[in-house]
């Protein structure tokens, strides 16, 4: 570990204490996004952790010889410069494709620091003059195996992170370069193992044999390479998962760079964000009840593009009811609970406003107002919930899937708001049915249930919804922002 010997022993405690604080602070602020109501303070926290370990790393390393604040500074405020004017530009249904590029660069960082380490421990021990000191730890440094076993799988884990991160952000933003739907080509996944292999292998050469740069090369080279081909085989649909994943790589990324820089507050931060996003990538697969293989080589969205998500209606089961605002209106003017079901639909109108201020009209009258949310309801995990959030409505009203379903079967009214999948009852019953197995929200078993959305068209699945035909289920067409604007007005009027 050559940037701590460097240094007095003071320094390095005083280092470590930091790197301690950010790490509490890290754990703190993971702990605080759990819930919606601690959220805020918890991203506040990690921001905080953020900050220590920058500063303490800053001070340390310029109290060093090792960093130019020349280069270091303009490349702050740099990155700074750009990150501000993204977030401030990006739009709500932007943000994974958002999160999706800062994951990526995460992952180049991480490539970076790991070749760069490399070839500055060969660099000062060809400078000899530099140091004795400094010669003999990058000596050190650079034949411990468990030193260049970390170079390689950073490099390998970054650059995969790097090109695969890209390839999501392209596919969700439409670009030409990187088609929405799954690209497979035969022996596809064999290609991928034997590029894996590959990799693996050149890493014990280098672990075996430090002086093969042309390994650690070859390394990137792969990893670029495997990145794209991993992720061009996945639908657009699939890409929040993937991107999740992602995020989950960047971190272990992070954390071998931190092993091969000897750097305790990264290879903490980075166990931390790869656990997470493991857990997050878990979590969105059981909410979709799918593996997280069926994801990644499932070939989900195969289809030329549109085709996946829009066409492929099952028999419907029998005909629906088409109800008008009006008499919604009046069903809810006589019930006492109400449930408001978002989903994807919500978020194409932008109804969140519109459906805060009939909520609150709602509970003006006396009416108990809360609002369901299924995991993976809309494109991004929390859709909904930052949705919701923007226009205001209270973190208390929000049931999760455990405990909306109990009050959903006691509830007068579910309001289901262009939300498809996540109410289709035919999970709970049709083995035959794609999302069979995936836990719904039981909206059916309201005394009445409403669904506004403008056609029968189906949902992501591309199944038509059982839920439709059910005798207690009224359908209003039309965008979700007029009808819930309509149901207002019609409210007001009784
Ligand atoms: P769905 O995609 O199942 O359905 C959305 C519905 O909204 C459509 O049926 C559509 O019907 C309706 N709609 C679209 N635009 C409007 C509009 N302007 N006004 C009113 N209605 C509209 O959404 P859900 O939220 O129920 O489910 C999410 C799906 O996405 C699940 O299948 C999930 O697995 C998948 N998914 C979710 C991820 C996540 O992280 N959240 C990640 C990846 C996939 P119509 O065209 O008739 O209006």
């Amino acid at each position: 570990m050559p940037m701590f010997a460097v240094t007095s022993q003071l320094g390095i405690d005083l280092l470590n204490v930091a790197y301690l604080i950010a790490a509490v602070l890290f754990i703190l602020g993971l702990k605080g996004l759990g819930k919606v109501k601690t959220a805020r303070r918890g991203n506040a926290l990690s921001a905080l952790g953020m900050l220590v370990a920058a500063v303490a790393t800053f001070f340390h390393l310029t109290g060093g010889t090792a960093i130019s604040l020349l280069w270091v500074i303009p490349a702050l405020l740099l990155g700074a410069a750009i990150g501000t004017v993204m977030a401030v530009k990006v739009k709500m249904t932007g943000m994974p494709q958002m999160v999706g590029l800062l994951n990526g660069f995460g992952g180049l960082a991480s490539l970076l620091v790991a070749t760069g380490d490399y070839a500055n421990s060969w660099r000062k021990i060809w400078l000899i003059e530099e140091s004795h000191l400094l010669v003999a730890h990058a000596i050190d440094h650079l034949f411990s195996w468990d030193g260049q076993a970390a170079v390689g799988l950073a490099t390998l884990i970054g650059g995969v992170t790097f090109t695969g991160s890209i390839m999501a952000f392209g596919k969700l933003q439409g670009t030409r370069w990187a088609p929405d739907h799954a690209v497979q080509f035969p022996g596809q996944k064999a290609v991928i193992a034997a590029l894996l292999a590959l990799s693996l292998l050149l890493t014990l050469v280098l672990m075996v044999w430090p002086g093969a740069g042309w390994a650690l090369l070859l390394i990137a080279l792969l990893a670029l390479v495997l990145g794209v081909l991993l992720v061009v085989g996945i639908g657009g649909g699939d890409m929040p998962v993937v991107i999740a994943l992602l995020n989950a790589y960047s971190g272990l990324a992070a954390s071998m760079a931190g092993f091969a820089l000897g750097n305790f507050a990264l290879i903490i931060t980075g166990a931390l964000v790869g656990a997470s996003g493991l857990i997050l990538t878990s979590i969105m697969c059981k909410a979709m009840n799918r593996s997280l293989a069926n994801v990644l080589f499932g070939g989900v969205g195969a289809a030329p593009s549109g085709g996946g998500h829009t066409s492929g209606t099952a028999g419907s089961g029998g005909t629906h009811r088409a109800f008008s605002a009006e008499d919604a209106a009046l069903v809810m003017e006589a019930s006492q609970s109400i449930i408001i079901v978002p989903g994807y639909g919500m978020a194409v109108a932008q109804a969140q406003h519109a459906v805060k201020e009939l909520a609150d009209e709602l509970h003006k009258r006396g009416k108990v107002v809360q609002y369901a949310i299924h995991p993976v309801a809309g494109r991004m995990p929390g859709h909904m919930n930052v949705l919701l959030a923007e226009a205001g409505v209270a973190y208390d009203t929000l049931l999760d899937l455990e405990h909306a379903n109990p009050q959903l079967a006691m509830a007068d009214v579910a309001l289901v708001i262009g939300a498809n999948d996540v109410t289709n009852p035919a999970a709970r019953y049709d083995t035959g049915s794609p999302i069979y197995g995936m836990p719904i929200l039981d909206v059916d078993k309201a005394r009445q249930v409403f669904v506004i959305k403008r056609s029968m068209s189906p949902g992501f699945a591309g199944i038509q919804n059982q839920l439709y035909f059910t005798p207690n289920c009224g359908m209003i067409f039309g965008d979700a922002k007029k009808i819930v604007t309509e149901l207002m007005n019609e409210l007001e009027q009784i």
